[in-house]
């Protein structure tokens, strides 16, 4: 009896405490600012793709989520700097554990992830997010590929140059706003 009594005065003295529930979806609230959510497929300044295809990041993966088939960029049609890009790109969100894991591999900061995290679908297929959607969008002063080479005659132009210009040699630039949609990382 005395342990019942216990019991409901808990349950009693719980109804008065502070609410941590929020009414999601109605309420959405800012995740962290670091927070590993979506991933984007960046672009250069002038609107080239940051991926070169080199797959370094879907090898990086522990879930097998990412499926990359790199394309030979040619002075006709071409999609970013250098000698490849990413011709096929997908994630796929079912297998995805978003640990990030990719975007530390990634040697050209092409693959960021963003802070969205609304990723439930009623169907397996449209959890496969293609290249297509995963690109971030063309801001003002972008043009989409293919096109020429803007910032410079080389693939270096757009590294190192841009590096040495800005930072200092050997040191590597801080991401832009571009690469960090919603304040991702
Ligand atoms: S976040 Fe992790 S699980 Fe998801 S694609 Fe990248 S490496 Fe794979
Ligand atoms: S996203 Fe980065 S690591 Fe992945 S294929 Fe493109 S350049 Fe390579």
């Amino acid at each position: 009896m005395l342990d019942s009594l216990k019991g409901f005065g808990l349950t009693f003295s719980q109804m008065f405490d502070k609410r941590f529930t929020y009414q999601y979806p109605f309420e959405i609230r800012p995740t962290a600012p670091r927070f590993h959510g979506r991933h984007v497929l960046n672009r250069h300044p002038d609107g080239l793709e940051k991926c070169v295809g080199c797959e370094l990041c879907a090898w990086a993966c522990p879930a097998d989520a990412i499926y990359v088939e790199g394309g030979d960029n040619t002075e006709e049609e071409r999609y970013s700097p250098g000698e490849r890009y990413g011709r096929i790109y997908q994630i796929n969100y079912l297998r995805c554990i978003l640990c990030g894991l990719c975007i530390e591999a990634c040697p050209t900061r092409s693959l960021t992830m963003s802070n969205e995290y609304e990723l439930a679908l009623d169907n397996r297929q449209d959890l496969i997010y293609t290249k297509e959607q995963l690109m971030a969008p063309l801001l003002p002063g972008m043009e989409a590929p293919p096109h020429p080479m803007r910032l410079g005659d080389t693939d270096t132009d757009y590294y190192v140059g841009r590096e040495r210009a800005t930072t200092g040699a050997g040191e590597h630039p801080a991401p832009t706003g571009a690469e960090r949609p919603e304040g991702g990382r």
